[in-house]
């Protein structure tokens, strides 16, 4: 299964990944055939000749994940705030929410994305996956999610380290500037540092600016925070695009499990 993984979560190889939309379908024949007697496929290729799939994968950044125990629980997404926590022998979906929340170590969760800020958060024996489309980022479901780690788990902000995965950045995301003055009510008037003003009333937003620094403001430490993966409009990889192709765009996956807690 090839992932983009999170470069400084090595220790978290094999339970979170952004999944691209073809591999989110499955690997493809030859990947499969690769795997099939157990070997690593990456082992496997001939240095002189990898297959272009791989190669092109490699070049982007994707990295070789490993399957999680179950297929990621999901939930209906609905651009909201709330948080459900997932318990062993869940079915998808969950239930209606843009974060799911799971303490169980190797029970994966997982959100589909294409343009959203899809987040990962990583935090001792608890992971969570959130949508951050412009509504829930507005509603602040970064922040709901982070409270949910505190009551629930009693994690620290500064326990937890973040990763925005592959969305539409600060360079295509065009908005009504009546959207983005929506988030200066609410955040403050420091949201109009990641925006840029273009004609007619529009302008751009830095959505996965905007969240890093709502995780930041909230105690995430600033090196917690990462940024993975291009804008899903403008960007090289194979990263759907809902703005660029529309909505048979298919979605990209990104998941994350617990590990054992220290
Ligand atoms: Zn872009």
């Amino acid at each position: 299964m090839l992932d983009l993984l999170v470069p400084s979560w090595s220790d978290a190889a094999g339970r979170h990944g952004f999944r691209p939309p073809d591999a989110a379908k499955g690997p493809s024949p030859a990947l499969r055939a690769q795997q099939m007697d157990g070997t690593p496929p990456a082992e496997q290729v001939p240095p002189a000749q990898p297959p272009q799939e791989l190669l092109r994968a490699q070049q982007l950044g994707l990295g070789l994940g490993v399957q999680p125990l179950n297929e990621p629980l999901r939930a209906q997404q609905v651009h909201g705030v709330a948080v459900i926590e997932v318990s062993p022998g869940a079915q998808s979906p969950v239930g209606e929410a843009d974060a799911l929340v799971s303490a169980t170590v190797g029970l994966a969760v997982g959100i589909a994305t294409a343009d959203c800020v899809p987040i990962l958060l990583d935090a001792p024996g608890v992971v969570a996956a959130v949508h951050a489309g412009w509504r829930g980022s507005l509603e602040g479901v970064v922040l709901a999610t982070l409270r949910h780690l505190a009551t629930r788990h009693g994690v620290a902000p500064a326990e937890v380290r973040v990763a925005l995965g592959p969305s539409i950045d600060g360079c295509c995301f065009e908005i009504e500037r009546e959207i983005a003055a929506r988030f200066a009510v609410r955040w403050g008037s420091r949201v109009w540092r990641l925006w840029r003003e273009r004609p007619a009333g529009k302008g751009t937003l830095d959505l996965r600016g905007f969240n890093a620094l709502v995780l930041l403001e909230a105690g995430v430490g600033e090196n917690a925070i990462e940024r993975v993966g291009p804008c899903t409009f403008c960007g090289p990889g194979p990263w759907a695009s809902y703005r660029r192709e529309g909505p048979d765009c298919g979605r990209q996956l990104a998941w994350v499990a617990p590990g054992p807690r220290p």
